[in-house]
């Protein structure tokens, strides 16, 4: 099966990353850094299911399949 993948060069760290909130099963977390500032996206593989919402809700591209 094939499993979400963030690509941290692409990801924008945005706090409101709407990828993480489209998630059915909550697979994707942030770390926080700073005040305002959100951390890189990361999938839990073990979590994600690949249905793929996530790539089309990230709003800096950075969310493939593979
Ligand atoms: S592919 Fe689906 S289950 Fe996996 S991280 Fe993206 S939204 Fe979540």
């Amino acid at each position: 099966m094939k499993k979400a993948y963030v690509d941290p060069q692409k990801c924008d760290r945005s706090p409101f990353c709407p990828a993480k909130r489209v998630c059915p099963v909550g697979a994707i977390t942030q770390e926080r850094s700073g005040f305002f500032g959100g951390g890189v996206s990361k999938v839990d593989e073990e979590k994600c299911i690949g249905c793929g919402k996530c790539v089309n809700f990230c709003p800096a591209g950075a969310i493939r399949m593979k």
